[in-house]
């Protein structure tokens, strides 16, 4: 099998083309003309030996997963569903804002953890993506959108928050991340990668050490009972820990903030109370919140908190002393808004079959994802 050069990041290229006999500088020149140019054929990169070129073609592949599917929403949101193989396909969404232009991307097919507001986690899981898929991701935003008149990329922000737990699949979520950063690749500024977690502790750790970026942690809850239910993975990590774990990051941290998420849950976790409870939380934290109207999906159980809920829960954040922002719904049109990816999940775990079983789901949710009945 010839290996995939988008699976390699700086170091993984020096090895191998020092195992190979070639200069360093080869790697330099090959990043620029895979992730620099989006070039994927051998033969275009002109600046290198013609035989050096016909020695790589014949132990190498320039491979991203294939594109099924390009959505374009009426605000400009743009969708893409890339084939991962056996029948699995992931989503990747592009946001257009005024000065910024984020790409948001995922991590794995479907996610093995079951936070109870998302159709992802619904959706069981399967495999983690390979850095080539991971990356591949930006490499096709980058060739479907390409430069503004300026000549800057339109994608200048990426934010792990795709399908999946990005520090689930650690090891290839940071070789994708120090690609995105790399000046012979995307040269993103360490500011302009968010990872979102929701909260595995031991791997914020090695995050800090790895490669630190700017984190942003899916809170949705202020006290741990409530978190256990809706975020299971609180079982293993609770909120103390979790908070001390903020804290380390940010010694290393790009940003001097952690982005706390808060998924905004009809009579679940909206009230008064929550939010003093929240603020006494994260007291020691420096930190900003990102409250995210529920996005609903078939048969989730769980209404968008109101209105009138959601500005005084701000408000509360806010009179604080906290930055507060509301996360705008984009993509309404084409299912592209958080915790909506489907994507093509061929579940491993079984769990639709145990929500059936539970009657925590309907019954024609075993053969349909939601993009099958949608379609
Ligand atoms: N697994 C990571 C990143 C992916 S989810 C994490 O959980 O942080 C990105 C964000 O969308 C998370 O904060 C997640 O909790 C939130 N989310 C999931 N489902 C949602 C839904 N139905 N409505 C609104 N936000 C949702
Ligand atoms: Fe996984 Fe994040 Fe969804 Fe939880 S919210 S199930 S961690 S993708």
């Amino acid at each position: 099998m010839p290996v995939n050069l988008l699976d390699f990041d700086a170091e993984r290229f020096a090895a191998f083309l020092a195992e190979r006999g070639e200069k360093p500088f080869r790697a330099k020149q090959l990043m620029r003309w895979i992730h620099h140019f989006g070039e994927a054929s051998f033969e275009q990169m002109t600046d290198i030996a013609k035989v050096t070129r016909e020695k790589l073609a014949r132990e190498a592949v320039i491979a991203p997963p294939a594109l099924m599917m390009e959505q374009v929403g009426d605000d400009g949101t743009r969708k893409w569903l890339l084939d991962v193989g056996t029948g699995n396909g992931v989503e990747t969404v592009f946001i257009p804002e005024d000065e910024r232009g984020t790409l948001c991307v995922s991590s794995q097919v479907g996610c093995a953890l079951e936070c109870t507001f998302c159709s992802t986690g619904r959706q069981g899981f399967n495999r983690n993506l390979t850095t080539a898929e991971i990356i591949g991701q930006l490499w096709w935003a980058n060739k479907a959108l390409g430069r503004d008149p300026k000549g800057d990329r339109i994608v200048s922000n990426v934010v792990m928050m795709g399908m999946g737990e990005p520090l689930a699949n650690f090891d290839n979520v940071v070789a994708a991340m120090r690609l995105m950063l790399d000046d012979n690749a995307y040269g993103l500024s360490r500011r302009r990668v968010t990872l979102s977690t929701s909260g595995i502790v031991p791997a914020m750790d090695r995050l800090r050490e790895a490669c630190p970026v700017a984190l942003a942690v899916s809170l949705h809850a202020p006290n741990d009972p409530l978190r256990d239910e809706i975020v299971p993975i609180n079982k293993k990590y609770p909120l103390q820990e979790l908070m001390a774990a903020c804290l380390r990051y940010l010694e290393k941290a790009p940003r001097d903030f952690i982005t706390f998420e808060y998924v905004m849950l009809d009579g679940v976790n909206d009230t008064m109370e929550h939010a003093r409870q929240l603020v006494a939380l994260v007291r020691d934290v420096p930190c900003k919140f990102n409250l995210i109207p529920f996005n609903p999906f078939p048969n989730s159980g769980y209404q968008r908190s109101k209105p009138d809920a959601i500005r005084r829960f701000r408000d509360h954040l806010i009179q604080a002393g906290y930055v507060v922002t509301v996360r705008r719904t984009r993509g309404d049109d084409i299912d592209a808004a958080c915790g909506q990816l489907a994507g093509q999940v061929k579940d491993k775990t079984r769990r639709t079959l145990r929500l059936v079983e539970e009657g925590k789901a309907p019954v024609d949710s075993i053969q349909l994802s939601k993009r099958e009945r949608t379609a």
